[in-house]
């Protein structure tokens, strides 16, 4: 399904390419979709077009190199997730295990979903059957036990490694503010339950209602609905006015939350900036509270080859009920509606983890 042109989506055919040594081929099984989809379906993404989106792809290796093979440890016939970044694999960023930072051609930074029809030989997304596995790319072998709709979990629980526990650092006994319930937010929940948080409080909208109780079963102590309440009275409250040892902001599109993580970290806080603006300015921000509070504030973008591998050994540990987040499935060629019901465009249907069933 090749994207042409902002919320325009068609069915295409290209040829399966020859396979060299370093190179691979994957069976596409299922795409998850996420926020990023939604905004690269808007057109709001300085993607050029013709191109196949899709950068969360589950799937078979349906062909591989020899070379491929024995450096991403696989053979024909395993399962697979594959990371989205193609990476160099040689610069200081990827060799101090920030691949996912690394601008392959140094301009700008080289993906799956992200490279062009142009460029051969075209099958670079996973809204597809068949995606090409370019030399730079790294895969990780997952249960083929596991359903496909929760085995494709890998890349919203990734983020919340990444972002709970990796940059956030969360840990045993802290208190944790999520600002956001979606994929990415209660998957910051359930990591930051997992590592032993004392208090997690996450906030949302009077819209997000299912999302929120689902946070309480994952492990939220505390919910926000912002509609009705103040988040920083309600915080300071639960916390008796020393505030949060780490905030976490993921929710998309809204500026507001980002001047209030300042108000919501402890003095010595963290603040994790993760959800993604439409490159808006915040109003309200101010500076001071950051210096008086000597805060720590960190960028989070993606998610790293180590929070990937905690993702997926948490989805064959089983020990999470997933299959509550996961809302709804779509076979490929309806890949428009499932977009636009992860966008809450759909009236009746109130959507959490999406994915494409190849
Ligand atoms: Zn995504
Ligand atoms: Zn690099």
């Amino acid at each position: 399904m090749v994207q042409t042109a902002p919320r325009t989506l068609e069915e295409q055919r290209f040829d399966i390419p020859e396979i060299g040594t370093d190179e691979g081929l994957l069976r596409v099984e299922a795409c998850g979709i996420c926020g990023s989809d939604c905004e690269q379906y808007e057109g709001v993404l300085p993607v050029p077009l013709p191109v196949i989106p899709g950068h969360e792809p589950l799937g078979y290796i349906e062909k591989i190199g020899e070379e491929a093979s024995r450096k991403w440890g696989v053979r024909e016939g395993d399962r697979v997730v594959v990371e989205a970044i193609l990476s160099c694999g040689k610069c200081e960023l990827c060799r101090g295990g920030l691949r996912h930072l690394c601008f392959k051609d140094g301009k700008s930074f080289c993906a799956y979903a992200y490279t062009p029809v142009a460029t051969p030989p075209s099958l670079w997304g996973a809204y597809a059957e068949f995606m090409y596995l370019d030399p730079a790319t790294v895969v990780h072998k997952i249960d083929p036990g596991l359903p496909a709709e929760l085995a494709v979990m890998y890349n919203p629980l990734g983020a919340g490694y990444r972002w709970a526990a990796e940059v956030g650092g969360v840990r045993a006994g802290d208190t944790v503010v999520i600002m956001g319930p979606g994929q990415r937010g209660l998957a910051s929940v359930i990591v930051s339950a997992r590592v032993g948080a004392k208090k997690i409080i996450v906030t949302g909208l009077e819209s997000d209602r299912a999302k929120l109780e689902l946070a309480r079963r994952y492990g939220a102590t505390h919910t926000i609905n912002v509609s009705d309440d103040d988040a920083v009275d309600r915080v300071f409250d639960i916390t008796k006015g020393r505030g949060a040892d780490v905030v976490l902001e993921v929710s998309a599109y809204a500026v507001q939350p980002v001047a209030e993580t300042l108000s919501l970290a402890r003095r010595g806080g963290t603040v994790v900036l993760a959800g993604v603006k439409g490159m808006k300015a915040v109003p309200d921000f101010v500076s001071d509270k950051a210096v008086f509070k000597e805060l720590t504030i960190r960028g989070a973008l993606g998610v790293s080859s180590s929070a990937f591998r905690s993702a997926i050994d948490l989805i064959e540990s089983g020990e999470v009920d997933l299959a509550a987040m996961h809302t709804h499935s779509f076979p490929l060629r309806e890949v428009d509606l499932a977009i636009r019901t992860l966008a809450g465009e759909i009236d009746g249907e109130s959507a959490i983890h999406c994915c494409l069933l190849t």
